[in-house]
Parts: C-alpha cells; sequence; structure tokens
C-alpha cells in the first residue's frame, strides 16, 4: 500500500516551521528522518496530512557542550548520536541504546528528536531519556519552553508536546564521578523493538530503573529503586513485578514481560558490579 497524497513543504528554520504548521489548521505533520512517519502514511495509519519537511533545518543538528550537560538537537541521527565523543563519553546510555535501534539504514536516518516525538512505548530513546533525568526543549507560537522528560510522555504515541509546537532539542546531564549507566533488553532478533527493556543509572544521588515495552510509557520504578537504593535486589525484583502492568500481545505475554523485567534488572545489576569491581 501507498500513503494518500497530501501537501509537503520544505521548513527554512524554525519559525518558518512554525508558520506552516500554524497554517496547517491542525493537519500539519512534522517529518524528520521519516523512519516510522512515512511507515505509518504507507500503512495508511496517517492520512492526508500536510507534511512539513524539517530535515534541512541545520540549527537542530549537533550536541552543543553546555557544561553539566549536553543539548542534543532534534535532527541528531541516531548513528551519529551512537558515534559523538561527547555523549559516548558523558551519556553512554544513549550511545549503546543505539546499537539496539533496529537496523543501520534506519539509525542513518532516524532522529533522537523523531523518536522522543514520536513516543513509542518499546523503543529506547524515551527511555533513556527518562532514566537519565533529560530535559526536552520545545518551541511553540509563544516561544520556547522546557519539559522535564518523566512529564513529556502521556499515552502510547502521545507527548506533551502541543499541536503547534516543534521538539528542538534534548538536554542531557553529564555522568557524575562514578556514574554507571546500562541498557538491558530482550528483543526475538537482533535489531527487533525490545518485548521488555530496562535503563539502570547508578548515580551517587542514588539508582533510576526504567522499563520500556512494558506499558504504555516508559515507567520509573520508584519503589524498586528504592529498594536497591538500600542494597535489597531481590526487593528490587519483586517491587519491579508488583510496579508493572505490561500488555499481552502476539509477541510475548504480560506474565513473561514481568519475568524479563527482573531478569534485565539482575543482568543490569551484574554488570555494574562487574565495571566498578
Ligand atoms: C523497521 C523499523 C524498525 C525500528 N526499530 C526501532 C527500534 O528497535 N527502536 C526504536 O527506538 N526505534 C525503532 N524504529 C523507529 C526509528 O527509530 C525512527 O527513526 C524513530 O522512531 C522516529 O524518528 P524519525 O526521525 O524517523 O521521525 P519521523 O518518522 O520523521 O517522525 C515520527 C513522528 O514524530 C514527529 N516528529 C518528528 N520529529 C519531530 C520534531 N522535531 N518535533 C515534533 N514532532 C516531530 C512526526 O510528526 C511523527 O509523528 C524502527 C523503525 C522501523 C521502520
Amino acid at each position: 500500500m501507498k500513503a494518500l497524497a497530501g501537501g509537503y513543504a520544505r521548513a527554512r528554520d524554525v519559525p518558518h516551521a512554525l508558520d506552516l504548521l500554524a497554517a496547517s489548521d491542525g493537519g500539519g505533520r512534522i517529518l524528520a528522518g521519516g523512519q516510522s512517519l512515512i511507515a505509518a502514511m504507507n500503512m495508511r495509519l496517517s492520512e492526508g496530512d500536510m507534511l512539513i519537511d524539517i530535515s534541512r533545518i541545520l540549527s537542530l543538528s549537533g550536541v552543543i557542550d553546555e557544561g553539566d550537560s549536553m543539548r542534543i538537537g532534534a535532527l541528531t541521527r541516531h548513528a551519529s548520536v551512537g558515534a559523538d565523543p561527547l555523549i559516548r563519553r558523558h551519556a553512554p546510555l544513549l550511545a549503546d541504546a543505539v546499537d539496539y535501534i533496529a537496523h543501520a539504514a534506519i539509525r542513518n536516518r532516524g532522529t533522537i528528536g523523531g523518536a522522543l516525538a514520536h513516543a513509542d512505548p518499546a523503543a529506547e530513546f524515551p527511555a533513556c531519556a527518562v532514566a537519565l533525568g533529560a530535559t526536552i526543549h520545545a518551541e511553540g507560537p509563544f516561544g520556547p519552553r522546557e519539559i522535564a522528560a518523566e512529564d513529556f510522555f502521556e499515552d502510547v504515541f502521545t507527548t506533551a508536546l502541543a499541536e503547534d509546537e516543534i521538539l528542538t532539542a534534548v538536554s542531557v546531564p553529564k555522568a557524575g564521578q562514578g556514574e554507571a549507566q546500562i541498557l538491558e533488553e530482550i528483543a526475538r532478533r537482533s535489531g527487533d523493538y525490545a518485548l521488555t527493556g530496562l535503563c539502570l543509572v547508578k548515580r551517587a544521588s542514588g539508582h533510576r530503573i526504567v522499563m520500556f515495552s512494558a506499558g504504555p510509557t516508559p515507567l520509573l520504578a520508584g519503589a524498586a529503586m528504592a529498594a536497591l537504593d538500600a542494597g535489597d535486589l531481590d526487593g528490587a525484583v519483586a517491587a519491579l513485578a508488583d510496579a508493572l502492568d505490561p500488555p499481552s500481545d502476539t509477541q510475548a505475554s504480560a506474565a513473561y514481560r514481568k519475568h524479563i523485567a527482573g531478569v534485565l534488572l539482575r543482568r543490569a545489576v551484574a554488570r555494574i558490579g562487574e565495571q566498578q569491581a
């Protein structure tokens, strides 16, 4: 099947993109890497849209060192996130996540802003952003605003972005001394979306555990984090199972997803132990 014909306009810069969005009367769809949007249009899950192509807006690409944090432009492609020396050094979770996302062709086109705005519950970058305590930058007709990643993902494919806003960047704090960042997931085949995945960040201030592909949004598992802070791994595994209410689908049952959440947590904790031994 092919997408139905709709409109197309290439934005010169962010103000131009915002003007095009405002003029589209709710029918505008931002086109970044196109890896999810075009597939959805081909399947007629998204029809008759006015495509607003932001892919040539140079100011939305690249990584800026901002001292204690890094600002990653929305159009920074997955492959560039994985290869960027600043990100590899200061937010290894994001760089490691790239190896789990799809295949090389998709990683060469897909953008971090697209992955965050798309808010697929099985995607890696949204979970990483919550685990790292990232900040999402958006721009709309009333200027820029910042949204904590924890508040950004509202439901399946639904975010706090307003219809007339564009995601422009994500800021990620740099890892502190001795911080460990681990991503673990189980997928049927390399490059498939995760059946269930987990991000674990161990900071001086405590642990952060975020599950993905286990519910409608990335889940920050507070009780499991508290148990891990207290050194109680069995308690953390039990708390994680209590916190999850994953779906059953053709890929995996809810019971299996709950089970592997605990397996992934034990693996991640063991990897941190090996790293810090
Ligand atoms: C076969 C296949 C396998 C995949 N496997 C994985 C996987 O394992 N893990 C994973 O995480 N992802 C996976 N993906 C998705 C891939 O990572 C996408 O590239 C990504 O989700 C969307 O990025 P994009 O730049 O292509 O966005 P697009 O497809 O261009 O846009 C996606 C959505 O976000 C909106 N959008 C995009 N950018 C912005 C912005 N700056 N501001 C506001 N709205 C915006 C669009 O309007 C659209 O609704 C897979 C995709 C395919 C086709």
